[in-house]
């Protein structure tokens, strides 16, 4: 007892910030997003406290005309020579307390301002739709962003609803206590058209609807969720953290955050079982952002550079599982090869740059397009010589990693984990030189077969494609 006392006496106590965020009716004439902040705790013999909003989807292309009616005690002033910052004029005796208010411009769905600028705050009848990173001002000091207890309250108008990736969707107002590593995620504030909620082995899921169109969610649900505890299933890993797939505005892309995917309504087509389902390019879209739980969410990168592991092996495993759940068609995963290999070699840092090299920037867009659609391939070449060899399969990664190497990726640990499944070749070829990938080979490894099909178009012409039954492929384990 005596220990814990002393112990809580010297665990110094971080400070407070809270947030509260509400927001203007639509009917008004110059909608607004209204963010107060209150910060208690802080030291106050730090000269160098300011808040600062991070530049995440541009909005310092619009000067000063984003944050409007600032208000601060002690006074807050935005420093237009460096956008991001606003410099607080701290008193000789400051308590170590900080209050600003402020207001942010909600631009409608579809003006101009809205196509340039997609991430900024917009609304449309019904609610407003917003990202945390640049709305809510977070606390610096020096070079740094204070560690604080943080605490947003979202209050939406009155029979409105709330809704934050990390915490889901509430009727009415909502307080969350933010993670302490919580950066960006999506706020939304209105009414609901629909909503679907699960929690069992494909953790907890939610879709929620904001469009008026017919009700899309336990369409979006159920194929998340059906995809959710086959990756538990494949990995051997269940889902690190909650998922929640905000659906808007029908024709907008779609965007991953903390805890959510914000997409427009998808189309609802017939898929390849005849049922209702999204389009393949949809289906994969979600089922790729659906995996980053897994990988880097389970998975994690353990050096930088890694990032056509983390986008290439997440854009193929999830194509995998889509094919192996009977979601997409094996002729199609086919067809996705080859078009990642025509896009891989159209890219100027094809056949230039080498995965395993740790100098090369994988965000440039050259290079990007060799991570995303080269990696998928690399994925792909790599699991379909693993099964060639009777090993289990790329999966397998994970299921070893998390045992060997405590969950996590490098390059030397993955270089001797093929080298361990026989595959050191594969490593010096495909990873340490420039891959040139052969997706006709691996597909033929992967068991597909050329199938004759007669050209629409041209009654002599016979196309050759890879197809056919390739079951074993797109089974895993048991
Ligand atoms: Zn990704």
């Amino acid at each position: 007892m005596l220990l814990a006392t002393l112990l809580l006496a010297t665990v110094p106590s971080l400070p407070v910030i809270r947030y509260r965020v509400t927001c203007d009716p639509s009917s008004s004439a110059d909608p607004k997003w209204r963010v107060e902040i209150s910060v208690t705790g802080l030291d106050p013999k730090r000269r160098d406290v300011r808040f600062q909003l991070p530049g995440w989807g541009e909005w310092y292309d619009l000067d000063d005309y984003y944050v409007r009616e600032l208000a601060g005690t002690p006074p807050v002033r935005h420093r237009l020579d460096f956008l991001e910052r606003f410099d607080v004029e701290l008193p000789a005796d400051w308590d170590g307390t900080l209050k600003v208010s402020y207001a942010i411009p909600i631009v409608e769905l579809g003006s101009r301002a809205n196509s340039n600028h997609g991430l900024l705050p917009w609304r449309t009848a019904g609610y407003v739709h917003a990202f945390s990173s640049n709305t809510l001002m977070r606390v610096a000091a020096g070079e740094a962003l204070v560690e604080a207890e943080r605490t947003l309250e979202l209050v939406p108008l009155p029979g409105g609803s709330s809704l934050t990736g990390w915490s889901g969707l509430a009727a009415g107002p909502q307080t969350v206590k933010l993670a302490p590593q919580a950066d960006n995620t999506v706020l939304v504030l209105g009414v609901p058209s629909a909503s679907q909620r699960s929690d069992d082995a494909g953790g907890l899921l939610e879709a929620v609807q904001f469009s008026g169109l017919p009700d899309c969610t336990k369409l979006a649900h159920d194929f998340a969720r059906r995809l959710r505890v086959a990756y538990a299933a494949t990995t051997g890993a269940p889902a690190g953290s909650a998922e929640r797939l905000v659906l808007t505005a029908p024709g907008l892309g779609g965007t991953h955050v903390e805890g959510a995917i914000t997409l427009g309504r998808p189309e609802i087509v017939t898929d390849v079982r005849g049922r209702p389902g999204f389009e393949t390019g949809t289906a994969h879209f979600v089922a790729h952002e659906l995996f980053h739980a897994w990988l880097p969410g389970v998975l994690k990168m353990g050096e930088p550079g890694l990032e056509w592991i983390h986008e290439g092996f997440t854009e193929y495993l999830s194509l995998w599982q889509l094919v192996a759940l009977g979601d997409v068609a094996p002729d199609e995963f086919a067809r996705r090869m080859h078009w990642y290999d025509e896009l891989a070699r159209k890219s100027a840092a094809f056949g230039k740059v080498a995965f395993a090299s740790p100098d090369v920037n994988w965000r440039e867009p050259e290079n990007e397009t060799i991570a995303y659609k080269g990696g998928c391939l690399l994925a792909f070449h790599l699991d379909a010589l693993l099964r060639d060899a009777g090993e289990p399969g790329l999966p397998q990664l994970f299921r070893d990693f998390m045992r060997e190497e405590g969950g996590a990726v490098r390059r030397a640990a993955f270089a001797k984990w093929l080298a361990a499944q026989g595959l050191d070749e594969a490593w010096a070829n495909c990873c340490q030189a420039p891959f040139a990938p052969d997706p006709r080979a691996d597909l033929l490894r992967a068991g597909f077969r050329p199938v004759e099909k007669p050209d629409p178009n041209d009654r002599h012409h016979v196309a050759t494609a890879l197809g056919g039954t390739t079951e074993p492929f797109f089974k895993f384990g048991k």
